[in-house]
């Protein structure tokens, strides 16, 4: 059986290509990606530039501790990776292998299904109910008791949503495994986990730098844990997959975090203005605890995707056969980006 593989998105460039357009009129509503210059980092990466000729310290030593105190914690509970994809590959790579079971409410994060399945562990998808798509809380903790690894992603990307703190206690005790909460949006939803993860030994908190710091071009994305499981993740971690250009970019954003609070406030007011200039087009929003929105746009929803990427703009839209299939997904960029999105639906939502 061939393994399961990521479907990438096409990029800026071949849509651009594709479309006959140029490459600045491109805006991506379908990454979650930050619309903030990241111009403060430049002054970092010129001296930095000259001295690539050596690896980076192969123990990010000090990206490590500047993580620590922006979660308020000790530096052996964080281990870094290339992003969050790194991290949950390497959490699938230590705890999962042909004999394991792994299992995740659906639709979420596809990225734990294929990590689960190529290492041939078995992947419970546990499908959200009803019309609301609601937590499956009883039939995912059942198959938390027998699993290895959950994958919890919360808030949820994509219908973003948020979980009450007592269903997640109830998963994790309940689980047999590991508990893993993808805290990618974590910023947007005012969340804090280093308590939970103190309180729970088998809880692995994935963090990244793509989403309210704005940084998705670094690759850099921590786990956050007990000690004994970050060893276990450091010890299938390859040595220097965050090149040191992005380990120094990240250090210095997590030192002043105050530059990426004052972002998520500015992103999370636009947030409810975008959310009402599409609910006045007519479509259902679901409200979000993160930095995209859902809609709610029919049957026509493949149609209008396509339609608005033939104009530079584009958006999430998910497989026919989905339950999000007559759905779309919207980053929330500034509010001058929104504005040409919400004008283009006006003329393509029939
Ligand atoms: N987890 C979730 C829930 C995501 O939505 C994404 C990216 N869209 C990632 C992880 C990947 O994050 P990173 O850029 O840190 O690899």
């Amino acid at each position: 059986m061939t393994a399961p593989r990521y479907k990438w998105q096409p990029t800026t460039a071949e849509i651009a290509h594709r479309y006959g357009l140029p490459v600045s009129q491109i805006i991506r509503f379908d990454h979650n990606t930050s619309p903030f210059s990241t111009d403060w980092a430049a002054s970092i990466v010129a001296p930095m530039a000259r001295n690539l000729n050596e690896y980076p310290g192969a123990s990010y030593a000090s990206l490590r501790g500047a993580a620590a105190s922006y979660l308020g914690t000790n530096a052996e509970h964080v281990v870094p990776g290339a992003g969050v994809d790194e991290i949950i590959l390497l959490i699938a790579k230590a705890f999962l292998n042909d004999r394991s079971r792994a299992c995740a409410a659906i639709p979420t994060y596809p990225l734990y299904e294929i990590a689960s399945l190529q290492q041939h562990a078995e992947f419970l998808a546990i499908p959200r109910l009803g019309p609301k798509l609601e937590f499956p809380l009883e039939s995912l903790g059942e198959a938390a008791e027998t699993s290895d690894v959950t994958w919890l992603c919360i808030p949820n990307n994509p219908t973003g949503d948020h979980l009450d703190r007592r269903w997640i206690e109830d998963i994790t005790n309940a689980a047999k495994g590991v508990v893993v909460i993808d805290a990618a949006y974590a910023e947007f939803a005012g969340d804090d986990w280093t308590d939970f993860v103190q309180k729970h030994d088998n809880v692995i908190v994935c963090q990244t730098m793509s989403k309210a710091f704005g940084l998705a071009g670094l690759r850099v994305g921590f786990s956050i844990s007990s000690a004994s499981i970050a060893d276990r993740l450091d010890s299938v971690r390859p040595p220097g997959s965050i090149s040191s250009m992005s380990a120094e970019i990240a250090e210095a954003a997590l030192r002043e975090p105050q530059r990426m609070q004052r972002r998520v406030l500015r992103l999370t007011k636009e947030r409810s203005r975008f959310a009402q200039a599409l609910t006045k087009l007519g479509l259902r929003v679901w409200p979000s605890s993160t930095n995209f929105l859902l809609c709610e746009v029919g049957p026509t929803a493949p149609t209008v995707a396509d339609n608005l990427m033939a104009s530079g703009l584009v958006v999430r839209s998910f497989p026919s056969e989905s339950p999000l299939g007559s759905y779309l997904r919207f980053t929330v960029r500034a509010p001058h980006e929104n504005d040409r999105l919400v004008d283009a639906l006006w003329r393509h939502i029939p």
